[in-house]
């Protein structure tokens, strides 16, 4: 059986002492093992990082933005290669893992454009003879740390980002799918990026708190759940770090009696089973909206009985299997709890028999669902779509502000005032009109608010610019050009 080691200064980093099994999903069978990192690993992976920051920050801004090129040729060259690693580890239709790579080749295409991004401000003439100019400037050695669900776009919503910025940068992937992020790094190094400019660590808990601890980390790039955003967070910040950690998500849409009830029933199953709800971006709740209640929860019950769940590698698949066993289980008793608190279970996933041992589970559908119930008030991260029933407007904005999380949110309606009032009202970061899963385009910055987020920026786009640099002001004045004379009093522009 194979071992995925780390990869450091352009190289495999050789054999580690603790391995933790990576699972098949759509078997349920270990099929390889990879590399846990110790605290000792981990900081010969920053001191690689390290050293190699020099020379990168000094390299012209059109060599970086080279690479960037490059790389874009690779994976769009490569996808289907890149998508099946995906699904071998992940479990997720192939199809989707193709579509997760063509949404990290944005970050990519947005990184190319560098030397655009990386712009300052000048002005002239602030004083008579006195010019000011911003620079920005990377902050040095990033670590990024990424869940399973998105194991090659959400490492490119950072690592691009930070290596475009003059950044070195250690990767610490999911330790359940990390297959990809190595691929990823031997595509950079193909597109010439400089050995030692992106390391990736694998590992769990150990390699997390080895980077969080580093003296020589700068900055921290986190995305998971919530309880482990909170304390990465807390922790790194603690530690005088720059930190961006994004969390978990209770994604509502709302759907207005006006609304197409056709479009809004298949955006719903798309947007909750797609990736077996293992989207942070999946609808979890359909806030149905006066008398269009019983006419939504129909049109989606009798579609989904025909969806195709099985091995992502059949292209007949529509969903996959759930990450592991005990996350597949976990999921299930969401069901089963929903039901003993009385909610209907209109369709019952757990019920759905599979002929392997793969983490397979069904899609449910819940009706009457209210906070306070468990599958209402958590994240369930599976194929379980709740419906909550509200009589107006008003009060699917007072359910959904009153939620803890507020990553994306939809409406769905023919109105075009409602939908404006929807924008202004709603506590969440990233809005739908008529799209249920507003993942903004690379172009833009991503990011939920309340806990969803911790830190106050967004990532990939223009806020990671801002997030992986430092501005450096620069007030200058030549000599030859103004007298010489002392002057004690503070330095006045009029
Ligand atoms: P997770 O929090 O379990 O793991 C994320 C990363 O943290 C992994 O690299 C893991 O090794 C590490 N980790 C786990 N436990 C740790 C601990 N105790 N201390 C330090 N590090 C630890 O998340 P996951 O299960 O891999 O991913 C799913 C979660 O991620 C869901 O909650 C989902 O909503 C969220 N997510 C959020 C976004 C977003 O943009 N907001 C995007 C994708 C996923």
């Amino acid at each position: 059986m194979s071992t995925i080691r780390h990869f450091i200064n352009g190289a495999d980093a050789g054999e580690t002492a603790r391995t933790l099994p990576v699972y098949n999903p759509a078997t349920g069978e270990v099929h390889r093992q990879v590399a846990a990192a110790s605290a000792d690993e981990v900081a010969h992976a920053i001191a690689t990082a390290k050293a190699a920051a020099p020379a990168w920050r000094s390299s012209s801004l059109i060599k970086r933005a080279d690479v960037f090129f490059r790389l874009r040729q690779i994976l769009v060259e490569r996808t289907d290669e890149l998508a099946a690693i995906i699904t071998s580890e992940h479990g997720k239709v192939l199809s989707d893992a193709a579509g997760e790579v063509s949404r990290g080749i944005e970050n990519v295409e947005f990184a190319a454009g560098l030397l655009h991004h990386l712009k300052g401000e000048r002005a002239e003439q602030v004083a008579r003879g006195v010019d000011v100019h911003s620079v920005k400037q990377p902050v040095g050695v990033v670590a990024c740390i990424t869940p399973f669900n998105f194991p090659v776009m959400v490492p490119l919503w950072m690592i691009a980002s930070a290596i475009a910025c003059g950044n070195t940068v250690v990767l610490k992937p999911s330790e359940k799918d990390p297959s990809a992020a190595l691929w990823i790094a031997r595509a950079f190094q193909e597109a010439g990026l400089p050995d030692g400019v992106l390391n990736v660590v694998n590992g769990d808990k150990t390699a997390v708190d080895a980077l969080l601890d580093a003296r020589d980390v700068a900055a921290i790039s986190f995305v998971g759940s919530t309880p482990i955003a909170k304390s990465i967070y807390e922790r790194a910040s603690a530690n005088g770090k720059r930190v961006q950690a994004l969390g978990g998500a209770k994604n509502h849409m709302v759907v207005m009696p006006d609304a197409d009830i056709e479009a809004a029933s298949a955006a719903a199953i798309s947007a909750a089973y797609g990736s077996a709800g293992e989207r942070c971006m999946a609808v979890s709740v359909l806030v149905a909206v006066g008398d269009i209640a019983d006419g939504l929860v129909e049109g989606i019950r009798s579609r989904i009985g025909d969806l195709r769940i099985g091995d992502g590698t059949d292209p007949a698949s529509e969903m996959g299997p759930l990450i592991t066993r005990e996350h597949r289980d976990k999921v299930e008793s969401y069901v089963t709890g929903a039901a003993a608190e009385g909610a209907t279970v209109v369709v019952d996933g757990t019920q759905k028999r599979f002929d392997n041992d793969g983490f397979f589970t069904g899609v449910t559908l819940l009706d009457n669902v209210r906070p306070g119930m468990k599958a209402y008030d958590e994240e369930i991260f599976g194929p379980v779509l709740s419906v909550v029933r509200v009589e107006t407007y008003a009060d699917a904005v007072e359910l959904i502000n009153a939620n803890a999380f507020g990553n994306g949110t939809a409406i769905f309606t023919r109105d075009g005032g409602t939908a404006r009032q929807f924008e202004f009202d709603i506590e969440v970061g990233m809005v739908g009109v008529n799209v249920p899963i507003p993942v903004p385009v690379g172009a833009f910055s991503f990011g939920g608010w309340k806990n969803s987020l911790f830190g106050d920026s967004h990532i990939y786009g223009p806020e990671s610019i801002h997030f992986y640099t430092r501005s450096k002001v620069v007030t200058t004045r030549w000599p030859d050009h103004t007298p010489a004379q002392i002057d004690l009093g503070f330095p006045s522009n009029h």
